[in-house]
């Protein structure tokens, strides 16, 4: 019987975190430990690796996800692995899970089979706490902003024009649109209000993107609240709430150190949703590993189109940062639903349906050699995929000249994706890459739109609503011009409609609707439906979640 993520998490012969950190040379004073087998990691010594040399950074990216499933976190793990197996000193920076998707629909998000992050149960519930303390930090802005106003509101907010909402780290649509201070005079003034769940805060983003405490404080400063009457923008150093949110948030600000199944080093911070946000890990994190790795692998959330081309045109430009090479995941069978096969028929062989979903994958390889990165393909092997349909997919990449290369790390772990490690030192070590963002800064923010919509997503067109082009003016008066634009839009398709599968051409990006993150320093377009406080489906995993006899935690998966 295959053994749940959980059962091999549980079995796991995991090394004191303080083993961990001396792989990477980081001296037992510098690591903060929460247990046995987790620590952050000093600001303090970050700050000294300045001059250390950086190591090379691997992004690992996908194609549009499918139900299928893809498993690009599988495959930073078992690709970091595989580079330490063949001598490499290598570490990963993945993302930390939401307890929303945890208690929904997806599960956890470290890892699986024998490519995982442990221990796997912190990791997918409370972990170091960094998600509390961003709600924590996230609310008492809000709590704030109502309590200015409550007290004769002297920056003159309009009520109707705040737009900062609250936070909470759950699935509950019960709570998406709400109106607050209810039950009299003495409760303050009764407005309409929301929440959403803590991966799309904009307080996510911001210290996902912050380079120090001083950066984080200057970005949670510049947070736009809302506006007057006359559409001033008001910013949250107004509140004077810059000093204390730092407070709340300056332990989350260090990167987490846990490790591997195979005890290699990992460092798992931030988690920021690839829509709304920016969909990577923490910049302190994915710098602290260069610092001290030769070699950094990190994965960016949902397909190539969003999480790509968002790790690069906003983390690596921000951050100046400079990847190496870039890995596209892919799997049988999310090919054959991008080739037109329902989810039930998928345990059939269907060599035609595969090399027609190949038109997704190749897209998305197109697409990220576009940012000037050497890219390979990892085709992440499920059990019951056929080899005539690995060597289909393999044949019909190699003829548009990619090298698809099989991947068994679920089953195997590392000695399943070393010859994908061997590739891509090969890869790196060619010194072939020059990475350029898609854009430049001083590009308007419609053209920029206007770039992401015809070279990743290959649009005709795109049309900004009445709302969103007034916003664009409004924004770019105010100085955000120059920022990067995040585009929200599903992660299911290259075009805003989630059924057109494979690789859609002719169609139009709607752009509906545009909002600052004056904090985090980027623009986003919001193009379609784009949910900020998911819900629960109807059987949530959360039913199947309890401890056992022995204390143990069954139902994670
Ligand atoms: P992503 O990061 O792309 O969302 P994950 O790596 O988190 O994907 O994998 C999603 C789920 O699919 C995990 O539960 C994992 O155990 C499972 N999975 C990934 N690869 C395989 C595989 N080769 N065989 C079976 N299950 C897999
Ligand atoms: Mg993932």
């Amino acid at each position: 019987m295959v053994k749940s993520d959980i059962e091999i998490a549980r079995e796991a012969k995991m090394q004191p975190i303080m083993e961990i950190g001396a792989k990477l040379g980081i001296a037992p004073e510098h690591l903060m430990p929460y247990g046995h087998t987790k620590a952050k990691i000093d600001l303090g010594y970050i700050e000294s690796l300045a001059a250390n040399p950086d190591g090379k950074l691997i992004l690992v990216t996908g194609i549009n996800p499918t139900a299928a499933g893809e498993g690009k976190t599988t495959t930073t793990v078992g690709l970091g692995d595989a580079l330490n197996r063949i001598g490499k000193k290598a570490a990963m920076c993945l993302r930390e899970p939401s307890l929303g998707p945890c208690f929904g629909v997806k599960g956890g998000a470290a890892g699986g089979g024998y490519a995982q992050v442990v221990p796997m149960e912190d990791i997918n519930l409370h972990f170091t706490g960094d998600f509390h303390a961003i709600a924590a930090a996230n609310n008492l802005l809000a709590a704030l902003i109502d309590n200015h106003v409550y007290w004769g509101n002297a920056v003159g907010l309009d009520p109707r024009r705040i737009g900062w909402r609250r936070a909470l780290d759950m699935n509950d649509r019960a709570l998406r649109s709400i109106v607050n201070s209810l039950g009299g005079v003495a409760n303050g003034f009764p407005r309409e209000d929301g929440f959403d769940i803590v991966v799309a805060s904009e307080i996510m983003a911001i210290l996902c993107l912050s380079t120090s405490l001083d950066d984080l404080k200057r970005r949670l400063g510049q947070i736009v609240v809302g506006q007057t009457r006359d559409r001033d923008q008001i910013f949250a150093r107004q509140l004077e709430a810059d000093g204390a949110m730092t407070v709340l948030l300056k332990d989350a600000l260090s990167p987490n150190l846990v490790q591997t199944l195979e005890n290699n080093p990992a460092f798992i911070h931030g988690g920021p949703f690839a829509n709304i946000a920016h969909g990577c890990n923490s910049v302190m994190a994915t710098q602290t590993a260069l610092k001290l790795a030769d070699y950094v692998v990190t994965e960016a959330g949902f397909g190539a189109d969003l999480g790509a081309e968002k790790f690069f045109d906003i983390k690596c430009r921000k951050a100046g940062l400079s990847p190496a090479a870039a890995v596209v995941v892919g799997t049988v069978r999310a090919l054959k639903m991008h080739g037109g096969v329902a989810k039930e028929d998928l345990g059939h062989e269907n060599l035609e349906a595969v090399r027609k979903g190949v038109s997704n994958i190749a897209r998305h390889v197109e697409n990220t050699q576009k940012f000037g990165v050497p890219v390979a393909v990892a085709l992440n092997r499920f059990i019951t995929d056929t080899d005539a349909e690995i060597e289909a997919v393999r044949k019909e990449l190699e003829s548009l000249g990619v090298e698809a290369i099989e991947c068994t790390h679920w089953a195997d772990g590392s000695a399943g994706t070393e010859a994908l490690a061997h590739h891509m030192v090969g890869l790196v070590e060619g010194g072939t890459a020059a990475f350029k963002p898609l854009y430049g800064d001083e590009l308007g923010l419609k053209d920029k739109i206007r770039t992401i919509a015809k070279e990743i997503y290959r649009a005709d067109d795109v049309v900004f609503e009445g709302k969103a082009s007034t916003a664009i003016a409004d924004i770019e008066k105010n100085g955000g011009g120059s920022y990067p634009v995040c585009i929200a839009k599903t992660q299911y398709s290259f075009s805003t409609d989630p059924n057109a599968k494979g690789a859609p051409t002719g169609h139009t990006l709607p752009v509906r609707e545009v909002r600052l993150s004056n904090g985090a320093e980027f623009v986003v377009a919001v193009c379609g439906e784009i949910m900020t406080m998911p819900g629960l489906p109807r059987v949530p995993a959360a039913n199947k979640i309890t401890l056992n006899a022995e204390g143990q935690i069954e139902g994670l998966f």
